[in-house]
């Protein structure tokens, strides 16, 4: 990319989109195209394609999704493989019909198997059965991959998938019901510090792994990879590094200042027993993650305290 090339970045409000903008936007990058979702609806073709014909973006950063955490899924499967589905479609197609230079997609390491090996590399993509709670969205993402693959093969595009780890940050959902585990505990710990709750409800054993990157690390390595890398091959993109969802709640509980103690509600699911990423391809293209998970934790409360907590 230049510093004036025409870049669209579907999603631009969500968690990764608003922090890949935030990220071109201080590295010079003058010439971004954005729509929200209500100027334009990427579920329905004939307004991407008015977009894309009016618009002529040459790199678009594919970060518009629905997503979700684990409740969500195994609660609304049919609007995840819905809407996921018809964006990627539609924006995809668009953009090779519309001669795009390049087009990063974004799966997400859910979509490996759920026994997959730890760490999970690359090439374990569809070897085995998927997780159970989320695999309506996995199968639209996985359906993603391969049609950016499927057009580079026909079309000789350049559309590149990378697939981040569990990802955190500003703009992040915290709606109880809906978000992931780590804006979900920082709302909760928060909420029992101020009401001085004796405990604060963790979901299932607290014995699953997971691994969470920052969205401005993601944002950072999505636009290195979109500057350096061309191929089908998919790129995970994470810490390399992962902590028990006890952990983390402990970790969060310290963040926030809350001293009560945590219990676990085990009827809740807990999901895959672990998901770390094998981060050996692409620290050999050259990019390794910078912000710590504590340095991370850090700036995501102090974003929600900013954004979240004075507006409820
Ligand atoms: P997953 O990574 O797709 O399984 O999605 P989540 O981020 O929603 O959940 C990760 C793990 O955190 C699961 O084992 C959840 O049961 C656990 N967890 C604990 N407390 C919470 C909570 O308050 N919200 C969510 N979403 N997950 C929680």
């Amino acid at each position: 990319m230049n510093l004036d090339s025409k870049i669209y970045v579907a999603g631009h409000r969500g968690l990764v989109g608003s922090a890949i903008t935030r990220n071109l936007q201080e590295n010079g990058y003058t010439n971004l195209v954005f729509r929200t979702s209500g100027q334009l609806d990427l579920t329905k073709r004939d307004q991407v394609d008015a977009f894309f014909e009016e618009e002529q973006p040459e790199y678009v950063f594919l970060a518009a999704a629905k997503v979700g955490g684990i409740v969500a899924n195994n609660d609304f499967p049919a609007d995840f493989i819905r809407d996921n589905l018809m964006i990627q479609t539609n924006v995809i197609d668009a953009a090779h019909q519309n001669h795009v230079k390049k087009l990063l997609f974004l799966g997400s390491t859910c979509i490996y198997p759920k026994l997959a090996a730890q760490p999970m590399r690359e090439d374990s993509l569809l070897t085995g059965e998927l997780e159970p709670t989320n695999e309506a969205y996995a199968i639209a993402k996985i359906a993603g991959i391969k049609m950016c693959q499927a057009y580079n093969r026909q079309h000789g595009t350049n559309f590149i998938s990378i697939m981040p780890t569990n990802l955190y940050g500003p703009n992040d959902n915290f709606d109880l019901n809906s978000s992931h585990v780590l804006p979900a505990l920082i709302r909760k710990f928060h909420e029992a510090k101020l009401n001085n709750a004796p405990t604060v409800e963790v979901w299932g054993t607290g014995t699953p792994k997971r691994e969470f990157l920052y969205s401005d690390d993601l944002a950072d390595a999505a636009i290195y990879l979109m500057n350096t890398y061309n191929g089908s091959d998919l790129v995970n993109v994470g810490m390399g590094k992962d902590i028990s969802i006890k952990e983390l709640a402990e970790k969060i509980g310290k963040t926030v200042g809350y001293s009560g103690a945590i219990v676990f509600n085990a009827s809740k699911p807990d999901g895959a027993p672990r998901k770390l990423v094998d981060v050996n391809r692409l620290k050999d293209l050259g990019w390794t993650a910078k912000i710590s998970l504590d340095e991370g934790l850090e700036m995501a409360y102090t974003w929600f305290l900013e954004n979240i907590e004075k507006n409820t």
